[in-house]
């Protein structure tokens, strides 16, 4: 095992500030670092010896022998069931990175917890297994945050095409009547926050609105069975579930890996899942959508969904091209990039209009995966002399970019067409599904 590496940043908020200095003997949930304001704290996820604190990131030497056992959070006996989620560092393991002590200290009044395993970045498959392998886990996990913000019921979002997981929710919940299951459509994004409340509860919250506006509280998978974790074994938060796919040695299916420790580099997890077979274009940390291009020496976070190795861009030969950016795929930048590995020159830039740009500066979708029209951008591209199109669209848009697009002979790209052509996944272009499954079981 090499080095770990772990950011003091791996939430929604300010840096942690460490604990540790080089030299000290870390165990394998030792507290390393404490938030400053909003954050969660950070644990070791490895026996070793503390090597460097920098000023972003503590770097520990894992001994050679690990053991299971770890140090239980330092709790009070009474400590309430609040408390021990905070003390266990969780933050939203979706990628969001919100710490859940935090969005769950509030009182729903018989409000909804909804679920979501909507896992819809294409390839991620880690979230559908924890569920097929330990449904019990998260169950529990969600009675104990029903409890801790006073919610009446709960649901589960997730995508029809999981079938096999899908019954073993069923049979799991078959005596829990608070708690049931909402089928979603396989289409992009089912599980942006609001889509989940729109899908589950029928309520279209405006961008500048939480969940808790509809009552609710939207929270994944992999986070509930942390809480569990946190709450029945007082275990920390020092581990991640994570898919690795694309061009690799082992094959291009979603290679998923359990309880990774946090700080794990890119590289090592690459090389667990066969390593990288041959030339390729670029590797993503996250989805196919909302990723970024990392290296190998990169490390995971409390974050981190997936690791994508992709094969070679397409060769634009310096193209004009037009960028089409959506709030719920790759920011400007991102697209820039992925332009940038095509060998295109960016001519244009337009934004669904969908798309609203928050006080932060962040983009949130008005209607997530709703399509609102797409002609007047590809009007914009063709009067800027663009001859390809790059989009970062969802299903819905995607399929209207091609009803215009085409017949004004603009050639279109989806920002994730490397990585779908990689694993095997039909590209981004023409919705091929219904849009709504809408069924409650
Ligand atoms: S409607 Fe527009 S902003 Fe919203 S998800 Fe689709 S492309 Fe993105």
């Amino acid at each position: 095992m090499g080095s770990i590496q772990i950011l003091l940043r791996q939430h929604v908020g300010a840096p942690c500030e460490p604990i540790v200095k080089a030299g000290d003997n870390v165990e394998k949930g030792t507290l390393i670092a404490t938030p400053t304001g909003l954050g969660a704290n950070i644990f070791s996820s490895v026996y070793g010896v503390v090597e460097e604190v920098k000023e972003d990131r503590i770097i520990i030497k894992p001994d050679e022998e690990q053991k299971e056992t770890f140090v239980p959070i330092n709790v009070p006996e009474d400590a309430s069931k609040l408390d021990m989620v905070k003390a266990a560092g969780i933050v939203g393991m979706g990628g969001a990175g919100f710490p859940t002590g935090v969005k769950i200290d509030t009182d729903l009044q018989g409000g909804y917890i909804l679920i979501n395993a909507a896992e819809c970045e294409p390839g991620l498959r880690h979230n559908i297994q924890q569920i097929e392998e330990e449904a019990d886990k998260v169950i529990r996990g969600v009675k104990y945050v029903m409890e801790i913000s006073n919610a009446g019921k709960a649901i589960f979002a997730i995508k029809k095409k999981n079938g096999k997981a899908v019954k073993v929710l069923k049979e799991a919940l078959k005596n829990e009547p608070a708690i049931s299951i909402h089928l979603l459509a396989d289409i992009y994004p089912m599980g942006e926050e609001r889509a989940v409340v729109r899908e589950c509860l029928g309520i279209e919250l405006d961008p500048t609105k939480l969940p808790l506006a509809a009552n609710s509280i939207v929270i994944n998978v992999e986070t509930l069975a942390r809480v569990a974790e946190a709450i029945d074994e007082k275990k920390p938060c020092f581990s991640k579930n994570l898919t690795v796919i694309g061009k690799l040695n082992g094959g291009n299916e979603p290679h998923v890996y359990m309880d990774v420790p946090v700080g794990t580099s890119v590289g090592e997890l690459i090389e667990r899942a066969g390593g990288i077979d041959g030339v390729y274009g670029e590797i993503i940390m996250g989805g196919p959508f909302t990723g970024k291009a990392t290296t190998l020496e990169a490390p995971i976070t409390k974050t981190t969904g997936g690791i994508i190795v992709t094969m070679e861009f397409p060769d634009l030969h310096g193209a004009n091209v037009g960028l089409l950016v959506c709030a719920c795929g790759g920011d400007e930048e991102r697209m820039r990039d992925v332009c940038q590995k095509m060998n295109g020159t960016v001519v244009s830039v337009a934004r669904c209009k969908q798309a609203m740009e928050m006080k932060n500066g962040a983009l949130k979708c008005e209607r997530p995966g709703i399509c609102p029209g797409q002609a007047k951008n590809n009007l914009q591209f063709k009067k800027d002399k663009a001859e390809y199109i790059i989009i970062g669209n969802c299903s819905d848009c995607s399929n209207t970019v091609m009803g215009s697009a085409p017949k004004m002979k603009l050639k279109v790209f989806h920002q994730t067409d490397h990585v779908m052509r990689t694993i095997g996944h039909p590209l981004y272009r023409y919705l091929k599904v219904s849009k709504t499954v809408d069924q409650d079981i």
